[in-house]
């Protein structure tokens, strides 16, 4: 950790879940202990959002998976940013590698929907990381720094905004970057925040690793200087492995 405050974990659910599982995972989530302090919030699929916060414990606070780019209005199928805050949402993710690239969501966009959300005091994750073939050319810097400048653009107030640094070839993949592959990037990252927007905002804004993260490789990770927490996909659907997560982070 960079001195940069409490750690944070999320777990973003993205398509998974019904009522019924999605009410066992409540009631487990409930049931763990996370006593250390370390932010923590749970991204449900949009409709079961209230289902969640009716059932879960202020200890852990909701995310959403994404948000309109704007104001609400005639946008069939969208989801504002002021809808969610009326949902008892706190966060939302933005710039998923989902969204990026099954859904085709740009750099611009996804930076223009960070500055909105936070306009309406929602909290963003803003995601960031480069594809395999990326990596693979040399380009994993040039890739994360293009995307960051993106969210650049828009934002003008860092103090809400965690970044999520998750290189698309380990999402899901059970492929999880090495602790020295994730902190050499987390350090590049940083870095270009001190020298693009201020040392201040370099030290003081968390950068969280997501990409097949689990109960056994997540101290490890931890352990990383700057590494400040995780975003956590498939291990976030088992509460007691999100739990052991949460807890592996001091
Ligand atoms: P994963 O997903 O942990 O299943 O790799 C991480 C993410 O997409 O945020």
């Amino acid at each position: 950790m960079a001195g940069t405050g409490k750690f944070f974990v999320g777990g973003n659910w993205k398509c998974n879940g019904m009522k019924d599982s999605i009410s066992k995972l409540v009631a487990d989530l409930n049931d763990a202990k996370m006593e250390n302090d370390v932010d923590v919030a749970v991204a449900p699929p949009f409709i079961y959002i209230d289902q969640v916060n009716n059932s879960l414990t202020d200890r852990i606070d909701i995310s959403a998976q994404n948000c309109w780019v704007g104001k609400g209005g005639a946008f069939t199928g969208e989801i504002s940013a002021e809808q969610l805050i009326d949902m008892g949402c706190k966060w939302v993710i933005l710039g998923h590698s989902e969204r990026r690239h099954i859904i085709g969501e740009d750099d611009q966009f996804i930076g223009k929907k960070a500055a909105y959300a936070l306009s309406q005091n929602l909290k963003v994750i803003a995601c960031i990381g480069e594809k395999l073939e990326e990596r693979e050319a040399g380009k994993t810097f040039e890739v994360c720094f293009q995307q960051m400048q993106a969210f650049a653009d828009s934002i003008t107030s860092w103090e809400n905004v965690v970044i999520a640094y998750e290189p698309v070839w380990a999402i899901g993949t059970g492929k999880v970057a090495t602790p020295e592959q994730a902190q050499e990037v987390h350090v590049a990252v940083r870095d270009w925040l001190k020298k693009n927007i201020s040392a201040e905002v370099a030290s003081s804004t968390r950068i969280i690793y997501g990409g097949s993260v689990n109960g056994s490789n997540c101290s490890e990770l931890a352990k990383q200087e700057d590494i400040d927490g995780f975003l956590v996909g498939g291990a976030s659907l088992k509460g007691p492995e999100f739990a052991t997560i949460v807890n592996s982070v001091t």
